[in-house]
């Protein structure tokens, strides 16, 4: 049995995992993150959290064949640098290289997002498919593009920015500084921009009863549950909100054939409330949907173990 690393580098939490060859998470470690000190000084606690988990797991670590980081920023292929982790404070830092100072074995980064995709595609929500399209719905969109069980990197090896796809010409400002990107509609940022915008413009609605004198407890829960309490302005507000998804959904499916959609993220945790209407909205906001049909959305399944399982998995990839 071979033996890989896999370590998350969110903004909050490191977490790291022993992964067999055959996707189990042999153990996890996780670690709170301190963004506040400096990178050398982040590397060597991120490497330290690791070889505690690879400790824990009773496996030597000359035993392990590579390690693979997750992490929130886009990687250059040119000159291996992380471009921006805006969580962790970081721009343009050698990451691999910090690394290999801690690990003498092969070192894998990838984006979070495309590593999560990795990860339900080998053993989670799309392990019975050879190519799904992952989205994670939090406080942005993330997401991931599978093809033949390998991350879609595209020419420039940088991967998919789903999030940044254009979804409505001259829209809402994104986080990344563009206009109409499918994250400031279909993130829960996004979805409480709405919720509030139709608290303003329904005070008869429950929702402005519920939520009029209290905007900042809103989240994104707070229109799902609404709707399913039958407010009819949590319902458009809902409505509106999936109908965005389906229609970057439907531009992703138009390009990848996707086999699958896996949803991911906060938002996913709607189930079927959320994947029921979606799935109706797809069809017929897809090219030819009503004619050859639509992929299926479907939950992610493996929580944030996908980001674990997928990074240490980097070390199988063909094309990284
Ligand atoms: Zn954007």
């Amino acid at each position: 049995m071979k033996y890989y690393l896999g370590i998350d580098l969110g903004g909050t939490n490191i977490v790291a995992g022993v992964v067999d060859e055959d996707y189990r998470i042999i153990v996890k470690h996780r670690e709170k993150t301190d963004a506040k000190k400096g990178f050398e000084e982040a590397v060597a606690e991120i490497a330290r959290v690791g070889k505690k988990a690879v400790e824990l797991s009773g496996i030597p670590l000359s035993d392990i064949e590579a390690v693979g980081l997750g992490t929130p920023s886009l990687i250059n292929p040119n000159t291996q640098l992380l471009v921006n982790a805006n969580n962790l404070g970081w721009r343009n830092v050698p990451l691999p290289a910090e690394m290999a100072k801690h690990f003498d074995m092969p070192i894998f980064i990838r984006n979070d997002a495309d590593c999560a995709a990795l990860g339900e595609a080998l053993a989670g929500a799309a392990k019975e498919y050879d190519h799904a399209l992952m989205v994670t719905l939090g406080t942005g969109v993330g997401g991931g593009i599978i093809m033949n069980k390998q991350i879609f990197n595209g020419g420039d090896q940088m991967g998919a920015e789903i999030g940044h796809t254009k979804l409505v010409f001259g829209g809402v400002q994104c986080t990344c500084g563009q206009y109409g990107c499918l994250e400031s509609y279909a993130s829960a940022t996004g979805l409480i921009r709405e919720t509030k915008e139709a608290i303003a413009e329904h005070p008869e609605s429950l929702l402005a009863k519920k939520y009029g004198a209290r905007l900042d407890d809103i989240d994104a829960r707070t229109a799902f549950d609404a709707a399913r309490q039958s407010d009819k302005t949590a319902i458009e507000v809902v409505d509106r909100y999936i109908s965005y998804l389906a229609a970057g959904l439907s531009t992703l499916i138009c390009l990848f054939r996707p086999q699958v959609i896996i949803i991911g993220g906060g938002v996913s945790n709607e189930g079927e409330t959320l994947l029921k209407p979606l799935n109706e909205k797809l069809l017929p906001s897809t090219y030819a949907g009503t004619e050859i049909g639509v992929p299926k959305a479907i939950k992610a399944s493996l929580g944030n173990d996908a980001g674990i399982i997928g990074a240490a998995m980097l070390a199988k990839q063909i094309n990284i």
